[in-house]
């Protein structure tokens, strides 16, 4: 039984606003529902953050505030199983994933940030003066104040808290505001926070739709400081003409179409294995996963052949989280279907029970589809993989930084030169060289081109999240 969605504002629970839907992507039913924040209630969210900043908020220690991220922490572990419960009902996605990667990760964006604030050490100069007894100078980061954090509905929880933690370890008050079709998790973060002892105001959450709803309201929102958003490049896009007349900062997580590319010198099975996890986890509903593989031509056929027999042998991945982006992805493989070869999957797998009602597609290999065609070009977001040869190193560094796109790639190769050469020449803002989404949250993370703006992880949250000032003294 689902717990019910509420809005969180200045330290309240409020489930008022108009009811919208919750589906169950594994069976198409409807499993509940979600109020949908008025623009009076964003209003209030917003004006409750503002006046936390001037609070007892503000003279809370570095030290204080990692404290809190470690009791925000162990306020989702010890609800664990809480957690994993709503990040499957809403998004459909195996208990495994969500109990080995979603949850741990939201529990290890805290503690990150909580152990890296107290490790960070500031600069400061000694400058000398004409007179000779110089001048010190040392930085202050100060929070930017206000921020709204937007996310989406892959990985609920892990993305949301990716911004909540770095935020509040700057000092920040925050506006939350989850993907409508994924509410249930940032709903029990709320609670989580509820009993972690910060001041109210602090961590706000509004549920409630994108355009038109929620997320327009605070981004155009004159007290909102500065947006961090996870999404669809479009929207990103959106999002900045509504932040323009205000010039406030963004850090824009958005879309890809990840390239991997597999050299003849590789250990061929390692990068088998290694591309159906970046094309099929989660249903190939992570922005980092692979949706276009190029492969050095001699070793072509057995790549393709051994992709397709891994894909057709896999068992226990989620459906798609709408009934709109299962028609979407679908959409792409009959264009694909009548464009090209469909070596494994392209259809919606019958099981004979109720989940023949949900939103399910095939993980997928296509191939033989030209480089324009939209396929190969757009993201699906889906459990699709498209296979393409490649005869030079230069030829499949043109077509892998060919496109709107650069967020992520992967390189499979035994050769150590070539791994250096060809991962730095990747127009893309994360490479990985064999093996996919091995993380270190010290590391930054964040695309380039239309996949996003700024970097996050590690420092480079810390410094997004924070407005750093100079001060000289005369000695
Ligand atoms: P989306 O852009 O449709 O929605 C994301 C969030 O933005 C939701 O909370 C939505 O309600 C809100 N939103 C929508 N329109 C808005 C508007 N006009 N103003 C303010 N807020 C608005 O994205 P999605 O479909 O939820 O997520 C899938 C996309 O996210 C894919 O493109 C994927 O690649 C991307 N993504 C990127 C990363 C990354 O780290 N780069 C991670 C995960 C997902």
């Amino acid at each position: 039984m689902r717990s019910p969605v509420r809005h969180y504002v200045g330290g309240g629970f409020d489930g008022s606003g108009v009811p919208f839907p919750l589906v169950d992507p594994v069976r198409g039913t409807t499993a509940g529902e979600a109020p949908a924040a008025s623009r009076e209630l964003v209003d209030r969210a917003v004006d409750a953050a503002r006046a936390a900043l001037s609070g007892p908020w503000a003279s809370w220690s570095p030290a204080e505030r990692a404290r809190l991220l470690h009791r925000i922490a162990d306020g989702i572990e010890a609800r664990f199983e809480e957690f994993v419960d709503a990040e499957c009902a809403d998004t459909g996605k195996p208990r495994e994933l969500a109990s080995t990667v979603d949850i741990p990760r939201a529990v290890a964006n805290f503690r990150s940030y909580a152990d890296l604030l107290v490790g960070r050490a500031e600069r400061s100069w000694n400058t000398p003066t004409p007179d000779g007894r110089g001048a010190l100078n040392y930085t202050v980061h100060k929070p930017l104040g206000v921020v709204a954090v937007i996310s989406p509905w892959n990985l609920p929880l892990l993305l949301l808290t990716w911004k909540v933690a770095p935020a509040l370890a700057t000092g920040n008050t925050v506006v939350a505001k989850p993907s409508e079709l994924t509410p249930g998790t940032a709903c029990l973060l709320a609670e989580v926070m509820a009993g972690a002892e910060l001041p109210p105001g602090v961590f706000n959450l509004v549920h409630g739709g994108g355009g038109d709803a929620a997320g327009q309201w605070l981004t155009e929102h004159p007290g909102v400081d500065a947006v961090a958003f996870t999404g669809e490049s479009r929207t990103g896009s959106t999002i900045m003409r509504a932040v323009a007349g205000r010039l406030a900062p963004v850090s824009f997580e958005l879309g890809g179409k990840n390239a991997g590319l597999v050299f003849a010198d590789a250990d061929l099975e390692r990068a088998v294995e290694g591309t159906l996890r970046s094309a099929f986890t989660h249903s190939g509903q992570v922005c980092l996963c692979t949706e276009r593989v190029y492969v050095e031509r001699p070793v072509f056929d057995a790549f393709a052949e051994a992709l397709a027999a891994g894909a057709r042998e896999l068992t226990g991945y989620g459906p798609m989280v709408s009934a709109a982006h299962r028609d979407k992805v679908l959409g792409y493989l009959g264009k694909a279907a009548a464009d090209g070869r469909i070596l494994a999957g392209g259809g919606v797998p019958r099981f004979g029970d109720d989940r023949d009602g949900g939103f399910w597609v095939e993980p997928t290999v296509l191939t033989g589809l030209p480089e324009d065609h939209p396929a190969v070009r757009e993201e699906i977001f889906g459990p699709v993989v498209h296979l393409a040869p490649f005869d030079t190193e230069e030829e499949a560094l043109a077509l892998a930084n060919a496109g709107p796109y650069g967020l992520a790639a992967t390189v499979w190769t035994g050769d150590v030169s070539r791994a250096h050469r060809v991962a730095p020449a990747l127009d893309v803002g994360i490479a990985w060289v064999n093996t996919w989404n091995l993380r270190d949250l010290r590391t930054p993370f964040g695309g380039v081109k239309a996949s996003g703006i700024g970097r996050e992880g590690g420092d480079h949250s810390l410094d997004f999240f924070s407005e750093p000032m100079n001060v000289c003294v005369k000695l």
